[in-house]
């Protein structure tokens, strides 16, 4: 069976990815199984460049297909803070510092203007194809305090108007068919097949 390989070493991401590539007869496999100790850098300025930078990266020393996420939340008050820099705003993947440090910069930013959104670029390289980009997004609110225990990240201050709820109060079905990733995940399904001819 032929092999896409998803640059992350998280499984949980990786089944996102099962059901989209198995119909091509693509097994899907993480950085886990095939370079569990490659680190690559995140040192792009946007979302695309990291996701692009990290799929390249690793379709070159694996000579295969892989496809890269990079994501993170974008809050207007504060300039589009805190971006590709999502994981390590306050500390490094430190989630309660990062919603802390969040809050604190909204504390005094009025309701209307506390517009926010979550961003997934997805790159797909490969040795014989051109990159390839998909971004999605999911917008929502910085709420005043935490509310919800599912999810990851920023999800318990992030409020979602359209379904009245924080993220994190979400199943993950729920949060699949409205998040950033899901969305970018259903751009990139409509190309697939264009891609790998
Ligand atoms: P990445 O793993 O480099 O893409 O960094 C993503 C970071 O952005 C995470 O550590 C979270 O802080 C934030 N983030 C991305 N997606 C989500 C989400 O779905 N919910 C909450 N936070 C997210």
């Amino acid at each position: 069976m032929k092999q896409v390989v998803i640059a992350t070493k998280n499984k949980g991401k990786a089944k996102d990815f099962e059901a989209l590539f198995n119909p091509f007869g693509y097994e899907v496999v993480t950085m886990f199984d095939v370079a569990p100790d490659m680190e690559i850098e995140e040192t792009g300025t946007t979302f695309e460049e990291n996701a692009v930078l990290k799929a390249e990266t690793l379709a070159a020393a694996l000579n295969t297909i892989v496809i890269a996420d990079d994501s993170g939340l974008q809050v207007d008050a504060l300039g589009g803070e805190p971006g590709v820099y999502s994981a390590r705003y306050a500390g490094d993947h430190d989630d309660e510092a990062n919603m802390i440090k969040v809050l604190e910069n909204m504390k005094d930013v009025p309701e209307e203007q506390r517009t926010a959104r979550f961003c997934c670029a997805l790159a797909i390289a490969g040795p014989t194809m051109e990159t390839s980009t998909v971004f999605g997004t999911c917008e929502g609110v910085i709420a005043h305090e935490k509310r919800g225990a599912n999810g990851f990240g920023y999800d318990p201050i992030f409020f979602v108007p359209a379904l009245d709820r924080h993220m994190a109060e979400l199943s993950a079905d729920e949060k699949g068919a409205i998040s950033h990733r899901g969305n970018a995940i259903r751009k990139l399904a409509l190309e697939l097949a264009t891609l790998l001819k």
